[in-house]
């Protein structure tokens, strides 16, 4: 078995307050519990949740201070005495769900991420923009020693939970999917992993840098909802009949979309909400829902077995995010760039600089 020296102290970003911004400076390395592992994070993706985390935007606390970040992709280096699975020198991935109690009626059923007790990276517990991560053995991502760590790092959240997000859409290969926030880390996985599931994806998101990549990834069509004049038609047109997209997934982080996606959803279609942007609520005329037999539904990351299959499209060379790799030190300008909607695609800080 690989022998590891784990230093004392580490670079981490750490948020201190409530709205940010991050401190990039030298934190204790903590020791794993008995079903724990310690991850010497590589590379970690930068999830729009990692913003909404330091912003405090949500109807729930974060520890703080409190270490971000759950795509981070790594070496397992120590281990406690109850994991006999993996190995020191395992690749293993952080994930948003960082340990759950695999005991109540939703971990029985492998619904970890409804779990009441449910742990979560760089919410309640500090996740991967450190140097060297916790979390239960049980819960890490399983990752092949072939996979490049920097370009799986997105996999572990966006990828799971687009992947997810379909599955539960309850689309069929052949079927229109429109993928609302196509540019964005969600999107331009979900674009990919439509396409590999045989759906035909529409992208909807706002430039055309963004309407480029987007394209250039899979989708069927592209919709600018900056220059559309009017958005609702403009998707039912990308459909060959008109009618519209079998199903929506919302990945976008402002309201609005939220409201229209049911004027544009295809008769006895869904809408699955993934994006969660601050204080925003959902709306839809019940007369329209009713006739026309829409289902709205929310769809949240994914469990062990999502993770593993999401894990697997990648490996075949099915997904491919574009990212852009900076290091861990200069998290708040991508944080910046965030705020902004300005990133295509996903940004991965590198935790050795
Ligand atoms: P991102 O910033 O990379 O992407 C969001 C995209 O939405 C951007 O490209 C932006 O231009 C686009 N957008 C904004 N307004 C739009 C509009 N009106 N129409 C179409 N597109 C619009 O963010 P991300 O990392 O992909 O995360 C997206 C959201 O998903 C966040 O709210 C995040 O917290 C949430 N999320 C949810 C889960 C879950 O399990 N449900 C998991 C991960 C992330
Ligand atoms: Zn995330
Ligand atoms: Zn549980």
């Amino acid at each position: 078995m690989a022998k590891f020296d784990v230093p004392k102290e580490q670079w981490a970003q750490v948020v201190e307050k409530s709205g940010g911004p991050v401190v990039y400076k030298k934190i204790p390395v903590q020791q794993p519990g008995p079903d724990e592992v310690l991850i010497n994070v590589k590379y970690s993706g930068v999830c729009h949740t990692d913003l909404h985390a330091m912003m405090g935007d949500w109807p729930l606390d974060t520890k703080l201070p409190l270490v971000g970040g759950h795509e981070g992709a790594g070496v397992v280096v120590a281990k406690g005495e109850l994991v006999k699975d993996i190995e020191l020198g395992d690749y293993a991935g952080i994930k948003w769900l960082n340990g759950s109690c695999l005991a109540c009626s939703f971990c029985m059923q492998a619904d970890e991420p409804l779990c009441p007790h449910a742990l979560l990276s760089g919410y309640t517990v500090d996740g991967s923009f450190q140097q060297y991560a916790i979390a239960k053995a049980a819960h890490v991502a399983r990752i092949p020693k072939e996979m490049d760590l920097e370009a799986v790092a997105p996999v572990l959240c966006a990828g799971i939970t687009v992947y997810k997000g379909l599955k539960e859409s309850g689309l069929r290969p052949g079927q229109y999917v429109a993928i609302v926030g196509a540019g964005g880390g969600l999107g331009s996985m979900a674009v990919q992993y439509a396409k590999a599931m045989g759906l035909h994806a529409i992208g909807i998101d706002g430039g055309e840098e963004k309407g480029k990549s987007v394209k250039e990834l899979g989708a069927t069509a592209y919709v600018d909802f900056m220059s559309s004049k009017d958005l609702v038609q403009d998707v039912k047109n990308a459909t060959p009949d008109g009618l519209g997209p079998h199903a929506v997934l919302l990945l976008a982080v402002s309201e609005k979309p939220f409201q229209q996606a049911t004027e544009y959803v295809r008769s006895r279609g869904s809408v699955v909400c993934i994006g969660l942007p601050a204080g925003a609520y959902l709306k839809a005329p019940v007369f329209d829902t009713v006739i026309r037999m829409i289902s709205i539904k929310g769809s949240y990351v994914g469990n062990r077995q999502d993770t593993q299959e999401a894990l697997d499209f990648f490996g075949r060379g099915l997904v491919k995010v574009p990212f852009k790799t900076v290091g861990l030190s200069e998290l708040q300008n991508v944080y910046d760039l965030m705020k902004e909607g300005k990133i295509v695609g996903r940004y991965v800080v590198d935790t050795s600089r």
